[in-house]
């Protein structure tokens, strides 16, 4: 059968993909470490969990309005309101199956032939493809790892063209663990409210940040960005529920109204005992996400500790998420077994085969110099993961 041609433009999600080959040849028997997807290793909240359970007595199985309930909208709005001083009212509010979810509708919604989009990269993996699949134009914009994988206010005015529709931000970042300083995104604002283009601002890792790090959103830097910012975030990461999928948008009442129809059309309302689970996440007690976090930073700091002692390896120290990407391009154009490591795809198989290590290459976040080690795991592991690692480097002919 002759596909469609948007199929081609994109490649299935290359974390998941990873995931999902570590963990087959787990079946088979091999005994692999995996620092592939990001999806945190704690379970779900007692708690939250508890509320999804009691909507299933409770009988709240039935469809909901396609956007999500009004309760949990306002669960929603309060949060937005509390953690980072947004007002919106529940027709500026939609939820979805995940950010995922939530960004592809947002896409579909405001994409088109000719449109171009700003990605910063090392970006996360989907957001080109939301691009593509939405017949617009992905605009890589690089960042420098000496500029700690942040925008710099010249390079975004070098790419706005009268095309540009959008910009996605995201901060802390999957895969650098960047989060902007106050003065640097105040200044990205200032561009990005003068060329009148939109900023989408993908707020997921917004709580997975160490050491005192502040948070800002780019809607709060300057009067009326809000009119032009489209904030996304979601329940994944935060409180462990990837399983659960419920993601939201905030933003002008337009653009989520599109969102909204795109999403009566597709899956309408995301999982109502997600959504009851959900409400408990935002409203009820913190301290098991608070948990997460100083065990996320803990392990930040072993792996970055780790990571640095291995000759050609360096490793820059994340301030947000659970993802290290170190830099390994020294390490190019070493030779084993007869072959050579040109580039990130190229050393995570070694590393697959020789230390039974599953990695991401950089290239998937496109920067090849790079890969990335997703620390949602066990300290044991991350020990084991490294020092195996070490050992396939130093085995390495140079
Ligand atoms: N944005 C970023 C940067 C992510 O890393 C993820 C992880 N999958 C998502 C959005 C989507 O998360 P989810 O669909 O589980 O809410
Ligand atoms: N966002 C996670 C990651 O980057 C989960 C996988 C995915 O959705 O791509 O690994």
């Amino acid at each position: 059968m002759k596909l469609a041609e948007r199929v081609n433009r994109i490649k299935a999600s290359p974390t998941l993909a990873i995931t999902e080959k570590a963990n087959a040849l787990k079946k088979e028997g091999r005994d692999i470490i995996g620092f592939g997807a990001g999806e945190p290793d704690f379970d779900t909240p007692v708690n939250i969990k508890n509320a999804g359970i009691k909507a299933i007595e409770d009988g709240f199985t039935k469809y909901t309005p396609v956007g999500g309930t009004d309760e949990l909208k306002d669960a929603i709005i309060d949060k937005l309101k509390m953690d980072n001083q947004l007002t919106y009212s529940r027709s500026q509010v939609v939820v979805s199956c995940g950010a995922k979810h939530t960004l592809y509708n947002l896409s579909q919604a405001l994409f088109e032939k000719g449109d171009e989009v700003i990605i910063p990269s090392p970006y996360w993996v989907s957001y080109p493809a939301f691009v593509l699949l939405a017949d617009a134009t992905p605009v890589i914009l690089e960042t420098k790892e000496q500029d700690g994988f942040k925008v710099r206010p010249d390079q975004l005015e070098g790419v706005i063209t009268k095309n540009t529709k959008a910009i996605i931000l995201n901060s802390p970042s999957n895969p650098t663990g960047a989060v902007y300083a106050f003065e640097e995104l105040k200044a990205l604002a200032d561009i990005i409210a003068g060329s009148n283009i939109l900023a989408i601002s993908d707020d997921i890792y917004e709580k997975i940040i160490f050491d005192g790090v502040p948070f800002f959103n780019i809607a709060n830097m300057r009067e009326n960005l809000k009119d032009l910012t489209v904030v996304v975030n979601g329940v994944s990461k935060t409180y462990a529920m990837t399983g659960w999928r419920i993601g939201y948008a905030a933003g002008p009442e337009d653009i989520i109204a599109a969102v909204s129809k795109i999403q009566s059309q597709n899956t309408s309302n995301p999982t109502s005992i997600s959504q009851k689970a959900t409400i408990e996440a935002l409203r009820g007690n913190q301290d098991d996400p608070r948990k997460m976090v100083e065990e996320y930073r803990e392990r930040r700091n072993c792996i970055v500790e780790m990571l640095n002692t291995i000759e050609g390896i360096t490793c820059v120290k994340p301030q947000g998420t659970f993802y290290a990407f170190p830099n390994v391009s020294k390490l190019y154009g070493v030779s084993y077994n007869g072959g050579t490591i040109s580039n990130s795809v190229d050393f995570a198989e070694y590393l697959l085969d020789e230390a039974n290590v599953a990695v991401v290459p950089g290239s998937a976040f496109g920067s090849d110099d790079h890969i990335r080690l997703s620390y949602a795991t066990s300290m044991e592991n991350i020990r084991k993961g490294i020092e195996r690692i070490k050992t396939a480097i130093d085995n390495l002919k140079r």
